[in-house]
């Protein structure tokens, strides 16, 4: 067993950190308060084979590893934490589901767009009484010929305001056999865009309405029965939120214990105390712990698709370390932390949403639990029969 990055690992991380460095580091604060979809990063990303790191090169990805791609949200996160939305959407976001299972007419139409920056893709698959009971979603395809007809709404979806094409789970029969996908794109008659909505992190969503929204049947990504091929996907962009939430734990960490080396009250510097001292031992091992635990899920899956285990275990142990420790790293920086002068304050918030987008943590527990009792836990209310 080998903790330590391959050379070639090493090298990348340096690489991308030299690019953070060079072309993030300036704006960093601001891009953090901007909602919109940082177009220029995603340009300067493509030219620097940062999206589709993963993807097969004939797909016009770089040929890398899932690791690889977390190694690039690590290090772009370390200089501007916003960035890394970017190395997300490029590589774990809807697009790994729509490179995995598209067709090749799907990926012509699409994917080019989308690796070089200059389209964004958002998820569809919440909807207002289907959260964490995926499988109850309501929104439904039904055949008219060579078209499908899309009725329903979606709320939440991540880079809604600014998407130009959407992955849509949605049903087209009944039971969790009757789930599938399709691509819409914005601008289809019977398809209407709400307001947007913030959250608390700062990100904006808007309402999907779909109403007799029609689309050819070239659309359909996964048909009936491609629920489980949807959650293998899903894993990947599960993996994305476990980085993304433990690299801003790190980016407030860090930040934390620079202000704790020269903020100096009572005649001293803070890290003299011990007091704040124990608050960084809990921090690191609370980190630590947890990169390990990511590694572990992004390495297995280096020949195919994460564990749905591994990734519960990591994501669960990364939201909870990155929201811990940059909450605890907004009490160590004071007023200063509580500061929209800082990103510290802005990975607490950001770091929070994880908890809750992608399998909240209270959900992934649920799986692992079931993989420590070797069963399955139905959450659903039984229903009584009559008789009984
Ligand atoms: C920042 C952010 C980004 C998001 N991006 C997207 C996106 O791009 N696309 C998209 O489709 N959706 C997106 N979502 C929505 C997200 O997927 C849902 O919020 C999530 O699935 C939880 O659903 P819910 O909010 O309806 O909460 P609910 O399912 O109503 O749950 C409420 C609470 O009850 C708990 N709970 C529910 N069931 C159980 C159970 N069986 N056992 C124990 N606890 C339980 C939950 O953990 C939670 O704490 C995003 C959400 C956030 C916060």
């Amino acid at each position: 067993m080998n903790f330590d990055f391959t050379d070639g690992q090493r090298l990348f991380a340096e690489s991308v950190r030299r690019f953070a460095e060079t072309h993030l580091a300036e704006g960093a604060l601001r891009r953090a308060h901007d909602p919109r979809f940082p177009y220029d990063v995603a340009q300067l990303m493509a030219k620097q084979g940062l999206m589709g790191i993963s993807l097969p090169e004939h797909d016009g990805g770089q040929g890398g590893t899932l690791m690889d791609a977390v190694i690039a949200i690590e290090q772009v996160a370390a200089v501007c934490p916003r960035s890394a939305d970017v190395v997300q959407f490029g590589n774990f976001g809807p697009i790994r589901t729509f490179a995995e299972y598209g067709t090749e007419a799907q990926k012509k139409r699409w994917l080019g767009g989308l690796l070089a920056g200059r389209m964004v893709m958002s998820l569809g698959m919440t909807e207002p009484d289907a959260g964490s009971a995926v499988t109850d979603l309501k929104t439904s395809a039904r055949q008219d010929g060579s078209q499908y007809v899309v009725t329903g709404s979606k709320v939440f979806s991540t880079f809604s305001p600014d998407a130009q094409v959407f992955l849509v789970y949605l049903r087209f029969g009944p039971g969790l056999g009757g789930i599938g996908s399709v691509l819409i794109e914005r601008g289809t008659p019977g398809f209407t865009i709400g307001a947007p909505s913030e959250f608390m992190s700062g990100e904006e969503w808007c309402e999907l309405h779909f109403a007799d929204c029609r689309i050819p049947a070239e659309n359909v990504l996964l048909g009936p029965g491609g629920f489980k091929k949807q959650m293998a996907g899903f894993n990947v962009e599960r993996l994305g939120n476990t980085a993304r939430a433990l690299a801003c734990g790190r980016y407030a960490f860090t930040a934390a214990r620079d202000y704790a080396a020269s903020r100096e009250q009572f005649g001293r510097p803070l890290c003299e105390f011990q007091g704040l001292q124990w608050k960084f031992a809990d921090m690191a091992i609370k980190l630590d712990a947890a990169q390990l635990l990511l590694y572990r899920a992004a390495s297995h899956a280096d020949n195919g698709l994460p564990s749905a285990y591994e990734t519960a275990v990591a994501k669960a142990a990364c939201n909870q370390a990155g929201f811990e420790v940059a909450s605890e790293a907004v009490q160590i920086m004071g007023a200063v932390g509580f500061s929209r002068e800082t990103l510290v304050e802005y990975c607490m918030r950001r770091t929070r949403g994880w908890m809750i987008a992608g399998g909240s943590v209270e959900i992934l527990k649920n799986r692992i639990a079931e993989q420590v009792f070797e069963r399955r836990f139905e959450q659903r209310k039984r229903i009584v029969a009559a008789a009984e």
